[in-house]
């Protein structure tokens, strides 16, 4: 596929192979884009965007609705593409793809409802009969960098908001899956002036720091790991940053809690396309007197799994995104089977496919706890009580989701107020997102939120205009 700049589809002599990962076949390669290439696309970006700025916001609005029905027109394709670049199973991959469209259609929404306020400025001295109000104004060149796990819903999350807002906006797709999110920017392209929605592909050491550091760019929207994350912050200067990173997500299991509807949870927060997802169960906390009972249940329901060929409308579980990323995992499960750990079920790798693995009596020393564990996965922790638990939830680097599974009131009102963390999810795993929530972590998994209502807030800056 090629990238799209100033409303064109663009090539180049050098090109990035994208990787099936089930059995490494090149599917097709993308343009290894230059710096050029992305100085011409933000040049472009800000002619377009002085012209895009002045649409009328019910203009904007319609042009969302049409682009929202043409990327229905396309959904299969667009799933089809993502299951073979990821690996993602395809049941997950129309979920996502369906998602993103109504993403798309909660921004058509959104777009007609950015206000200002009036300002009292006769509260203040000297300002008895001035009349103040402020209007929110596009900020004008939104850079969109995205990671490979949810390529076309991530990449939403930032465009669509951006152009509802009346910005610019330049994608850079991760080079390990940029194909349906490539043709989603197609689609977009096809009903916007030229500009106005690029794509740019390319490799990060590369492009990476022209992206970030052009003075036409007025907004960073990046979503990936916490190192890529704090080197672009660090590199942003006085550019409006969004950052969505990494997470260590705890599920805490009470032995007050429906230990079944727990189980269910852990297994999908846990395995969900391969364990390789932000908010992904990433620790189950469980109270000793029930831990028993829950590890049983658990594996038994893993076995049940099925792992295979992710064009199968069947499967529940593909392979990770590379061969790589499930040697890491397969390391990640020796070291804490040397460490004391047990394993339950799974820990066997083939190729880039890792088996929902569960390791039980993990401590909460060991690498695959302390740090973000991108893999399928669970770690068992055993705890005395709740005290003890909201302790390991918040013994982490992290803060993007938690989940609690209790019948107490009592015990999901203390976890909600005593865990950091960007939202706490009492009764479900932290995987639970709709795309209009904020969304967003504390500590080193983020800043800012994203949800579409947020994220058109903070597409915007607001202008005060006093009438003296
Ligand atoms: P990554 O940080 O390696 O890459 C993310 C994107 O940044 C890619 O497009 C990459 O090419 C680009 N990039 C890398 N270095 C860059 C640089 N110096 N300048 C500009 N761009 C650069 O992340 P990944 O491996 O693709 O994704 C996995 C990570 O993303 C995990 O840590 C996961 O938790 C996180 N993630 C967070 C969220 C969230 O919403 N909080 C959602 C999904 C994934």
């Amino acid at each position: 596929m090629k990238m799209i700049i100033n409303g064109s589809l663009v090539d180049s002599d050098e090109k990035i192979d994208v990787v099936n990962p089930v059995n490494n076949q090149v599917i097709d390669t993308v343009p290894s884009g230059t710096i050029e290439d992305v100085k011409t696309a933000l040049e472009t970006a800000y002619e377009a965007q002085k012209v895009f700025a002045n649409y009328s916001s019910r203009k904007v609005s319609r042009i969302m609705y049409d682009i929202y029905e043409d990327l229905k027109q396309n959904s299969k394709e667009l799933a089809d593409l993502l299951t073979r670049e990821t690996g993602k199973p395809i049941k997950d991959s129309n979920d996502e793809i369906k998602r993103s469209i109504e993403t798309v259609l909660l921004a058509a929404e959104e777009s007609k409802r950015i206000y200002g306020e009036t300002v009292p400025l006769d509260a203040g001295i000297g300002g008895r009969t001035a009349l103040g109000f402020t209007v929110k104004v596009p900020l004008g060149i939104v850079t969109a960098i995205t990671p490979f796990n949810y390529p076309v819903n991530l990449a939403v999350h930032k465009i669509a908001p951006a152009i509802a807002a009346k910005n610019a906006v330049i994608l850079k797709p991760s080079t390990q899956a940029p194909l349906a999110a490539l043709k989603m920017v197609q689609i977009f392209n096809s009903h916007l002036p030229a500009g106005v929605v690029s794509a740019v592909t390319g490799k990060s050491s590369v492009i990476g720091d022209e992206l970030v550091t052009n003075p036409r760019v007025n907004k960073i929207s990046f979503t990936g790991s916490v190192e890529t994350g704090v080197s672009i912050s660090e590199k942003a200067g006085m550019k409006r940053i969004n950052m969505e990173l990494g997470g260590n997500d705890p599920l805490i299991v009470l032995e007050d809690a429906d230990i079944d509807r727990a189980v269910e949870a852990a297994i999908k927060g846990s395995f969900l396309f391969s364990g390789q997802v932000c908010i992904a169960v990433k620790r189950i906390i469980l109270e000793e007197s029930i831990a028993d009972e829950f590890a049983a249940k658990m594996v038994q329901r893993t076995k049940k799994l099925k792992v295979g060929d992710p064009l199968n409308p069947e499967t529940d579980m593909g392979p990770m995104i590379d061969e790589q990323a499930a040697i890491n995992v397969e390391n990640l499960v020796n070291n804490a089977k040397s460490s004391g750990a047990k394993l339950l079920v799974g820990g066997e790798r083939e190729g880039a496919f890792y088996l929902p693995t569960i390791l039980d009596h993990v401590e909460t020393s060991m690498d695959m706890v302390c740090n973000e564990t991108f893999g399928p996965v669970a770690p068992l922790l055993r705890v005395k009580n709740l005290d003890e638990a909201i302790n390991i939830a918040n013994d982490t680097q992290y803060g993007l989701q938690a989940g609690i599974f209790t019948k107490s009131i009592e015990n999901a009102l203390k976890a909600a107020r005593e865990i950091e963390a960007g939202s706490v999810i009492i009764n479900r795993q932290s995987t639970f997102r709709t795309d209009n929530m904020p969304f967003g972590g504390f500590k080193m998994s983020g800043t800012g939120k994203e949800g579409i209502k947020y994220a058109v807030e903070d597409m915007t800056r607001s202008k005060l205009i006093i009438f003296g």
